[in-house]
């Protein structure tokens, strides 16, 4: 696609990174009462997780408001993403419709079974061209996949015209709705796709355990859709085989940690005024984020910002979108954001 390019950091050379701003991940997680509950079951790592998954699965179905034949687990939702994008594209060809720029994971796998990605970019406030891409559904459409809120962008979409849309849309084609994300919205305002699903429309909500939890490491992750659409799903995954017993009994303790859930929202609202602050002092402009990460223009070639900042052991990403290079950086502890902005300083300042 012409607007989206992404540029891989500093390739052969082991990097020491002081600040680790380039995976959206969580730098205060897992969540203490997680790492105790991994810790005691550890000696339990020569069984497979039957039992416990099938408790954990429960207490997910139970918070989500729909039965535990709504939901597949896995070890992380990337293998979702990516075993929706063999099971829907696989022998049948076709095309998948998303913004551009999102999150690939999924369309790179329709695209390596031979479909057709179709990018429809963003609008000019960054949410999805919800017009636009029901527009660009066509007959050989066997997917619509959103992100929201949005990677690379952390921006989102409005809830009311995006459950309009799936509700819709869903008629004619499914709809991936990839939630990563909606944790570090203000608890009033997480409004899930799943009430959908309830309903019986033909969504799939994927929703992760490595963002809010801070558990990308012990790689939790689930999907929420119809019966008749995760049977598809389970002919090629039996996802729960991929999640280890610990992790298990991790997720189910990170669950009821609500002080962790709430902590974490707040230290990312902090770092990200410190950041928004920080651009701004130093004359960037930036795009206001609802995530835990946030883009801005950089008047430099993203791999060469890319390199300097690695050399100050900095690790930040740089997309190309609609021809402009632009950092994106995940927010970390409020010392290495302080890091970040001082390399940022010496390098593009
Ligand atoms: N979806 C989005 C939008 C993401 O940004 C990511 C990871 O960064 C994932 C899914 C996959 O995460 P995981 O496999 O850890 O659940």
């Amino acid at each position: 696609s012409p607007f989206f390019k992404e540029y891989i950091p500093a390739n052969g050379h082991e990097v020491i990174l002081k600040a680790k701003l380039n995976a959206n991940e969580n730098p205060y997680g897992p969540s203490p009462k997680a790492v105790a509950a991994f810790r005691e079951k550890a000696d339990l790592g020569n069984r497979y997780a039957w039992k416990e998954l099938l408790d954990l699965i429960e207490k997910i179905a139970e918070k989500e408001g729909v039965s535990r034949q709504h939901l597949i687990m896995g070890p992380g939702s990337s293998d979702l993403l990516e075993k929706v994008g063999m099971v829907f594209f696989f022998e049948n060809g076709g095309n998948v419709v998303s913004a551009d720029p999102s999150y690939m994971s999924l369309m790179k796998v329709a695209e390596a079974t031979g479909a057709e990605w179709k990018p429809v970019p963003l609008k000019e406030d960054w949410s999805h061209d919800l017009d636009a891409m029901e527009k660009a559904i066509d007959a050989n459409t066997k997917l619509v996949y959103i992100c929201n809120p949005n990677n690379p962008t952390g921006t989102i979409t409005d809830a009311d015209a995006l459950y309009d849309f799936c509700s819709r849309v869903s008629e004619k084609v499914p709809v991936f709705v990839d939630e990563a994300y909606l944790d570090f919205l203000p608890e009033k305002d997480q409004r899930s796709m799943v009430s959908l699903v309830s309903k019986g429309k033909n969504v799939i909500v994927a929703r992760t355990f490595s963002k809010i939890h801070g558990m990308a490491g012990l790689r939790v992750g689930y999907v929420v859709g119809l019966p008749e659409t995760l049977n598809r799903i389970n002919k090629i995954t039996r996802g729960g085989m991929g999640i280890s017993l610990p992790s298990v009994y991790a997720a189910k303790a990170s669950m009821d940690d609500l002080e962790f859930q709430n902590k974490t929202r707040k230290l990312n609202n902090d770092t990200k005024d410190y950041v928004y602050k920080s651009l701004k002092k130093l004359g960037f402009e930036y795009v206001p984020s609802y995530t835990n990460f946030m883009i801005f223009p950089i008047a430099m070639e993203g791999q060469a910002f890319l390199d300097k900042m690695y050399a100050q052991g900095v690790g930040v990403r740089s997309f190309n979108i609609l021809g402009k290079d632009w950092c994106r950086v995940s927010m970390g502890t409020m010392d290495e954001m302080k890091m970040f902005t001082g390399a940022l300083q010496d390098v593009a300042g």
